[in-house]
């Protein structure tokens, strides 16, 4: 293993040791230089002084997201904007961006983070990445972007759309890393075989680094069928970094997160309790590298678990579990909690069906949703004429959802390709009055 691996590798005493004592100096330095960070404690009647160990984690104030849209633009620098080289932000659909600014310094933690990340899932200097995430104020092309040139690899900074393009380039230019949405990269294989290609054999690829969005067990193992390659995950989000927050190795059980730079906690998201290790609940994470714009205890909204144990790879990093789903893309109907990773998880157990899926939802007068309509697209192979047929696969489905989630939506069959993609985020949840 080669310099990439050493951070992930190192004693865990002295893993703790050094996780302390970045926590301590983040938290003086958001004190000391951080507008918003003062008020909060201030409010909260803490002190730098109170957090004397890494347990003490639990004595500061969580940051939520509304908190960082209150801080809109720049609440929460810590350094003078002049120091600030570089500013993403999260697309909001709702309300104001998610502003990060990014001194020189944190621009370069961020790049060894995700060099890492992708040395991690068996990147080397030797391979042509092509980078499908959007470049622009979205962090996943631009960090994906500066990690691989880090790592000394071959960069092609295609950014997103333009499909047919993206598929020759990667022809030509035998590229061997895809990065990319998961859906996106199961849309490129379905485009290339309608050019009369074929993505296993007429293609370079060897590995693909998905993340941005949910990808469950089945896509990826439809994305690595389809193009003949190893497909890991990668976890991050903008309002911490952005990617290189976590990712697989080529073991696949599970995300390394990379403990030297986040400290990570798991909590009930009700009552805002840690949980136990291995048990399921809202990530909160604190980077402890940050110069410019400094985040301490942000609930993610992002529902996953520390697995415990170590992974069979060798490095000594903890792993997160990959995310089930979102605090805030929770539907509750009819009392019922449910995730669309739920759906998916039935919907793939039906090889009739593809992992092109939405959730149409229908509410009440009041804004409950009172009823939900699972939208699957049939596989060209599932695709039959016998209504008959179509009407049984329609129950079956509705009969396994049922039972695992005590919730029998409407089931609606559509044709093969008639939902839509993206060269994105895929959004799986609509309103039905959208439609
Ligand atoms: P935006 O808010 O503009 O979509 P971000 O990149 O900041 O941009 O989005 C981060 C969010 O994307 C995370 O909080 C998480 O919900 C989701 N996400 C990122 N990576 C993964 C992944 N590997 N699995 C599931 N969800 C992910
Ligand atoms: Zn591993």
């Amino acid at each position: 293993m080669n310099d990439w691996h050493n951070m992930d590798c190192v004693d865990r005493e002295e893993l703790a040791e050094l996780r302390e004592q970045k926590l301590l100096n983040t938290v003086k330095w958001a004190y000391q230089n951080s507008p918003f960070y003062r008020e909060k404690f201030q409010n909260n009647s803490v002190t730098p002084e109170e957090v004397k160990e890494l347990k003490n984690i639990t004595r500061l104030p969580f940051t939520t997201k509304s908190d960082l849209r209150e801080s809109y633009p720049f609440k929460l620098a810590a350094v003078p904007m002049e120091q600030i080289v570089r500013i993403h932000a999260s697309s909001g659909t709702t309300g104001k961006p998610i502003v990060a600014g990014y001194t020189k310094n944190d621009l370069v933690e961020w790049s060894r983070l995700v060099a890492r990340t992708c040395a991690l899932a068996g990147v080397t200097s030797r391979d042509t990445a092509q980078v499908s995430f959007g470049y622009g104020l979205f962090t996943g092309g631009f960090g994906l972007h500066y990690g691989l040139e880090y790592l000394e690899a071959t960069v092609v900074p295609f950014s997103s759309g333009n499909t047919e393009r993206q598929l020759s380039l990667m022809k030509d230019f035998q590229t061997t890393v895809l990065v990319s949405t998961p859906s996106f990269a199961l849309y490129m294989a379905e485009a290339a075989r309608e050019m009369g290609l074929d993505p296993k054999k007429d293609y370079s690829l060897r590995l693909g680094l998905f993340g941005g969005e949910p990808c469950s067990e089945n896509m990826r193992r439809e994305i690595e069928n389809q193009w003949g390659i190893t497909a890991t995950v990668n976890y991050g989000l903008t309002e911490v970094v952005g990617p290189g927050v976590s990712g697989e190795c080529t073991c696949q059980e599970g995300m390394h997160l990379h403990e030297d730079s986040f400290i990570e906690e798991i909590i009930d998201p009700a009552t805002g309790e840690s949980l136990p290790e291995g048990e399921s609940g809202e990530l909160v994470l604190t980077p402890i590298f940050k110069e410019g714009f400094p985040v301490i205890r942000y609930r993610t909204g992002d529902i996953t678990r520390i697995i415990p144990g170590n992974c069979r790879c060798g490095h000594t990093t903890r792993r997160m579990d990959y995310i089930t789903g979102r605090t805030d893309d929770m539907i509750i109907v009819k009392g019922v909690n449910l995730f669309p990773s739920q759906v998916e998880e039935v919907l793939s157990g039906f090889k009739e069906v593809s992992p092109h899926y939405r959730l149409v939802l229908h509410r009440s007068d009041k804004g409950f949703v009172k009823d939900v309509e699972v939208q699957v697209e049939l596989t060209p192979e599932g695709f039959t004429d016998s209504f008959q047929e179509l009407e049984k696969l329609e129950q079956n489905i509705k009969n396994r959802i049922r039972s695992t989630i005590s919730l029998a939506p409407r089931v609606k069959l559509m044709e093969p390709k008639s939902l839509e993609r993206t060269t994105g985020k895929s959004r799986r949840i609509v309103e039905g009055e959208d439609l």
